[in-house]
């Protein structure tokens, strides 16, 4: 049982130490889906699907 959570810690810590951390605010940037809707020239909405890392810097304009 002991190894079991030994390798759970090392996944978990593993997982954290992925992420890029933004050189500006310092904080692990997290990769999310952004939903954008983009109006075309007809007049309709499309939706734009697109993977963004997001940190403190640009969390506020994606999740706005
Ligand atoms: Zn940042």
């Amino acid at each position: 049982m002991a190894k079991q959570q030994d390798f759970a810690e090392k996944a978990k810590k593993g997982m954290q130490e992925k992420g890029t951390k933004c050189p500006k605010c310092g904080s692990v940037k997290t990769p999310t889906m952004y939903v954008q809707s983009v109006r075309t020239p007809d007049g309709t909405y499309r939706f734009n699907r697109s993977h963004v890392q997001v940190c403190k810097c640009n969390e506020k304009m994606v999740f706005a």
